[in-house]
């Protein structure tokens, strides 16, 4: 099993996109793919088809009877199982920090998840429990950077937040990559965050970069991933590149 969190606690820079095109992509391959809503906002919940949700990850992480199988839901896509998230989840942030063992709770539901299943989860725009959860859960973290101005803005916070899970219950996380999101070749500011990127990663930093397109408005109202909804476009291509980087780094 190999659990990868895609995190940033900015909002809007491609971090449920990702989960689900990445995860559409990897499926499509033949991995087995289990997508985890992590945010109250249940945005990957809604775009991956689901909206009618029994038990969420809201349950899976507060109650004691509710299994990982109770709560794990099918697609529309082969290989592509989902943890769908409720509003309620909210409410986990504020139980979670009097919970005993609070920041295990995520990677004691995935225990039971069969051999060879990668898990993707999404966060939410903050760095509270739900995110520290997946931090914990997490073998690798993923950080999608938006190509715009102030993008690096916060990542120093992130990276000490991932150091400080590492420090404390989870020695051997480790940054799976950065990823630059809503890359607009005709901007300055993309080229500009592109170049500070390199500088300040290097390596870390993925070949592949997502291009911007309207097309993921489009997808979203369809509640498809793009990489099914328009196959050859531009970004779909560049999910498919980006699973197999990640299937090369893994
Ligand atoms: P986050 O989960 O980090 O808040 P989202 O993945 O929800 O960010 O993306 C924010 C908005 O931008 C969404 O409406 C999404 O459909 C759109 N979006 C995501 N990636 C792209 C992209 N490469 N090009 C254009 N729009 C995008
Ligand atoms: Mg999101």
């Amino acid at each position: 099993m190999r659990v990868i969190a895609v995190a940033n606690q900015k909002g809007g820079v491609g971090k449920t996109a990702t989960v689900l095109n990445l995860g559409a992509a990897l499926a499509e391959v033949g991995e087995r793919i289990v997508l985890v809503d992590l945010d109250p906002q249940t945005n990957l919940t809604a775009t991956a088809g689901v909206d009618e949700v029994e038990l969420s990850t809201h349950e899976l992480l507060l109650s004691d009877e509710v299994e990982l199988r109770d709560v794990l839901l099918t697609t529309a896509w082969e290989n592509l199982g989902l943890l769908p998230s409720e509003p309620s989840l909210a409410a986990a942030e504020v139980q979670l920090a009097t919970a005993e063992h609070r920041q295990d709770r995520l990677a004691d539901s995935l225990a039971g998840l069969a051999e060879g299943t990668i898990v993707l989860i999404d966060t939410p725009p903050s760095l509270g429990f739900l995110t520290i959860n997946a931090l914990t859960a997490a073998d690798e973290v993923l950080i999608p950077v938006q190509a715009a101005y102030l993008a690096m803005h916060g990542l120093r916070q992130l990276l000490a937040t991932i150091q400080r899970v590492r420090d404390h219950v989870n020695a051997d996380l480790r940054i799976l990559g950065l990823l630059l999101t809503m890359y607009d070749a005709r901007t300055r500011h993309s080229k500009q965050v592109r170049e500070r990127l390199a500088e300040h990663f290097g390596d870390q930093v993925f070949k592949t970069i997502i291009p911007r397109t309207v097309a993921f408005d489009y997808a979203t109202v369809a509640a498809q991933p793009l990489v099914h909804f328009r196959r050859t476009s531009p970004a779909a291509e560049a999910y498919r590149q980006l699973a197999k980087e990640v299937l090369k780094r893994g």
